[in-house]
């Protein structure tokens, strides 16, 4: 799932080379990705693109007036191309969500939103305003503007597993499941510490930790031409997606665990003090 380092990437390269283009043609190829029908798309033809912005991990395209806002949930990813064909897409057919044409159809270049695999959750919006939309109004403190008296306030109180709080939009914004285990391996917190109850000094590694990673992974995907790619990308990945793989920081076995749609991975050295943390699927099989 692309989270806020990808989305950056995504709004930077729109920034260096959508602005000032003109929204010629919006195709739409799956009505169910577009959340709304007011105004409607046609409304971006003839205006001009005056910015791109990311709140969270949505993408907003400012077309002068209305926006047109993007989730990519799971699978979803925009892929700039330099000469878009004019032909309409079919409906309904491939990844193909949503075709944006800033230029002369079949000459000038535009964007596709897609959308791999079957669960379609990747969604548009078009709105008047950014914070229209449900998922923005809701979105925390962005993780890239946190500082110590914002973490502490985000962390205040708080019952719940570090890896909970950090993923939850509603609290900060922008970090999702791969970012979360990176950050928590970089400051040397177990996913399952409680968020209320880290010391100062765990405090400080872990705004170290965000800061740190976030900014790492942007400039690696803003390096590699994310939108120029067919899909997320990432590497220098530590611990996230490496189960059974050796730490690169201390050589222990990289370990997961699994819930049944996702799973997160963690080093038990650097992390939880050698203990492997239980695993709920692992242990229901065992009971
Ligand atoms: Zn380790």
């Amino acid at each position: 799932m692309p989270e806020l380092p990808e989305v950056e990437a995504l709004a930077h390269h729109l920034r260096a080379h959508a602005i000032g283009r003109t929204v010629v043609r919006v195709d739409v190829a799956s009505l169910t990705a577009l959340k709304t029908f007011d105004p409607p798309t046609t409304a971006l033809h003839g205006r001009e693109v005056t910015g791109a912005n990311r709140y969270g991990k949505f993408l907003d395209l400012d077309c002068d007036g209305p926006h047109l806002v993007t989730h990519l949930s799971r699978a979803g990813w925009l892929r700039w191309l330099d000469t878009v064909g004019a032909a309409p897409p079919k409906p309904g057919r491939g990844p193909l969500a949503l075709r944006v044409h800033l230029g002369k159809p079949g000459q000038g270049p535009g964007f596709d939103l897609t959308e791999a695999g079957t669960q379609k959750r990747l969604a548009v919006y078009i709105v008047s305003d950014p914070r229209q939309v449900p998922g923005i109004a809701r979105l925390g403190p962005d993780a890239l503007s946190l500082d110590a008296d914002g973490l502490r306030a985000v962390l205040a109180g708080r019952t719940e597993r570090l890896k909970t709080v950090l993923t939850e939009q509603s609290t900060v914004a922008g970090i999702g499941n791969a970012y979360s285990d990176e950050i928590l391996h970089v400051a040397k917190l177990s996913p399952y510490a409680i968020a209320g109850r880290l010391d100062a000094a765990a405090q400080a590694r872990l705004l170290d930790a965000v800061h740190g990673v976030l900014d790492d992974a942007v400039r690696r995907s803003v390096g590699q031409e994310a939108a120029r790619l067919k899909g997320e990308k990432r590497a220098g990945l530590r611990v996230h997606a490496r189960t059974g793989l050796p730490c690169p920081e201390c050589g222990d076995t990289v370990r997961e665990v699994s819930f049944a749609d996702r799973s997160f991975q963690y080093c038990p050295t650097c992390q939880t003090g050698g203990k492997p943390l239980a695993d709920r699927r692992l242990s229901r099989l065992l009971r």
